[in-house]
């Protein structure tokens, strides 16, 4: 895709944040949030390692960042510029955190390409039961 010169800054931003996280040992990940403003509102690199978390990715951090600081119009006009694209888990809390755009330096294939044996694990889901009991603490809930 074509960026503009201020949008390819901010995506070099977050390839400098991803080195920074490599250097410091941790995955080589970074992201960073851009108001409506053009203003850097947050930064952040993956700390899986260093805090012993599987979701310290550093867009799930800065999506929960804004659904936590930030309006929801202001959240709307936020763009999320991201060293790789953000994986399945990540995508789920942008999905929920109201930020407008996401603009990705890495696609998820060139990084399997990058990362031999990548990948993760299906794991079953069993279900639906007990739905007659399961509905009681819902029901009513989202009306
Ligand atoms: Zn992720």
């Amino acid at each position: 895709m074509t960026l503009t010169p201020q949008e390819e800054t901010f995506l070099r931003r977050a390839i400098e944040l991803a080195a920074k996280s490599r250097a410091s040992g941790d995955a080589p990940f970074g992201s960073l949030l851009v108001g409506p403003d053009g203003d850097v509102l947050a930064e952040a690199h993956n700390t899986v390692t260093s805090e012993g978390d599987i979701a310290a990715h550093p867009e799930l951090k800065l999506a929960r960042w804004a659904a936590r600081e930030l309006d929801p119009a202001t959240a709307a006009a936020t763009t999320m510029f991201t060293s790789c694209q953000p994986c399945d888990m990540c995508r789920g809390g942008i999905e929920r955190s109201g930020l407008g755009r996401v603009v990705y330096a890495l696609s998820n294939e060139q990084l399997a390409e990058l990362k031999p044996g990548g990948g993760w694990p299906l794991v079953p889901q069993e279900g639906p039961a007990l739905f007659e009991e399961a509905r009681v603490p819902v029901e009513g809930f989202y009306r």
